[in-house]
């Protein structure tokens, strides 16, 4: 743990780009804090026979652009400051791409490694019953995120839609295909990414398949990145899991340690030098990915950071501190409200889908997908040179002017 507040840290964000923009102090009032937070305690059977009670928040931080929307994650250090600020993050993202959603996010502190399929099962379930209250397709829309996957999604869709006496797909995304899931949402945070990544890259004249890239993390967004990376000629020369780190300067090929990570349970299994995921921060790349959890690179270890560009694919995995340091090193950081924004994008894409029943195809979502983020990307890009603001203010910046428009509507 580093002792960063990450709920302090969204509201520091969110303040800056409020004084920057001179609003009217009553908008930082009211956007320092999300609107409703509930938190519940639900009883589930253990497979020894045991009841465990689990402890799990969801969080709604704003909804002037639309009904709040963000995931769910199962970790053991899930807090409610931690749920509150991911769900700030939320309604600055959705904002920023253009997705007419607030934010929400909600999370369960348990330890998934610890807990069979069954446990699991029920967690979602008592869960998704114990928040059914607050959530809805019109009001707050759950999705994966930390540890929760396309099966924990059909698990609470399928619970829902029992509660409420009919199916209602739009309660939640990310679920699987059958169930009224999209195209492409399993992979979407990690192509979300890698199209800012590329942009990004364009800016030093580097391509991606000349591009040598450090990964941390190798869930759902840190695999299939490392995988779309590999594909398109990208040199993966790091890779970590919350077990340790691997470095290979002659590259790493995901897909094959993929198999050594579910066989033996870690990626530092896979053909390298095991290091520690500090150390695979501060390896010597063109791009570092961050796709694991808050709080990653600090004041502590900015300084050791060598690459050329740092693409946010977790939420929060820099300190606000540290981010104005690499600005200063020139280093170019996606942040992480764009970099990681290609999950809810696809989200949206899934949930207007539920809504009208007519299905898209592959190549459909993702161009749509490609041409919000280039957009983004270039929107935020502008901003940061003619304001000559950090890329990650000038992202807020956006976002904010965005909400407080709507909210001038609703207030005056
Ligand atoms: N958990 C993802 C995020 O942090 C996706 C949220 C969503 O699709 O609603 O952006």
């Amino acid at each position: 743990m580093t002792g960063i507040n990450v709920f302090e840290e969204a509201q520091k964000q969110i303040r800056i780009a409020c004084e920057k923009l001179e609003v009217d102090r009553g908008y930082y009032e009211i956007l320092k804090q999300p609107e409703r937070v509930m938190e519940v305690s639900f009883p589930v059977r253990m497979d020894d026979g045991r009841v465990e009670v689990f402890t799990g928040y969801r969080s709604q931080h704003d909804d002037t652009l639309g009904p709040a929307k963000g995931g769910i994650r199962f970790h053991p250090l899930v807090t409610a400051d931690e749920v509150k600020a991911l769900s700030m993050w939320m309604t600055i993202k959705c904002a920023l791409v253009g997705v007419p959603f607030g934010g929400g996010k909600g999370g369960v502190n348990c330890n998934p490694k610890k807990l069979s399929y069954g446990e699991l099962e029920r967690i979602a379930r008592g869960y998704i019953r114990s928040i059914a209250p607050i959530v809805g397709s019109e009001k707050d829309i759950p999705a994966p995120d930390v540890y929760t996957n396309e099966k924990v999604m059909a698990w609470m869709v399928d619970e829902f839609s029992k509660l409420k006496g009919y199916t209602d797909y739009g309660v939640v995304t990310g679920k699987p295909l059958i169930l009224g899931g999209s195209a492409a949402r399993d992979e979407a945070t990690a192509m979300g990414c890698f199209i800012t990544t590329k942009e990004a890259l364009k800016k030093f004249n580097l391509s991606v398949n000349k591009a040598t890239v450090c990964i941390q993390g190798f869930g759902n967004a840190g695999f299939n990145l490392a995988k779309i990376l590999f594909d398109s000629g990208a040199k993966i020369i790091g890779v970590s899991d919350s077990r340790g780190g691997l470095f290979n300067p002659e590259g790493i090929n995901p897909k094959e340690l993929l198999e050594v990570k579910n066989s033996k349970g870690s990626v530092v299994y896979g053909s390298g030098k095991v290091i520690t995921n500090e150390e695979l921060l501060e390896l010597n790349c063109d791009v570092l990915i961050p796709a694991a959890l808050e709080n990653q690179i600090t004041e502590k270890n900015v300084h050791n950071i060598k690459a050329k560009i740092v693409s946010e694919a977790a939420n929060g995995p820099t300190t606000t501190a540290a981010s104005k340091i690499l600005y200063k090193k020139g280093i170019l950081v996606v942040p992480d409200i764009l970099a990681s924004a290609g999950g809810v994008t696809v989200s949206y894409f899934e949930w207007v889908q539920n809504k009208t029943g007519y299905y898209w195809d592959y190549d459909e979502v993702t161009q749509k997908l490609e041409k919000m983020m280039v957009n983004a990307f270039k929107d935020i890009f502008d901003m940061h040179q003619k304001n000559q603001v950090d890329i990650r203010e000038a992202a807020f910046l956006i976002a904010i002017k965005r909400i407080v428009e709507g909210l001038k509507y609703k207030l005056s």
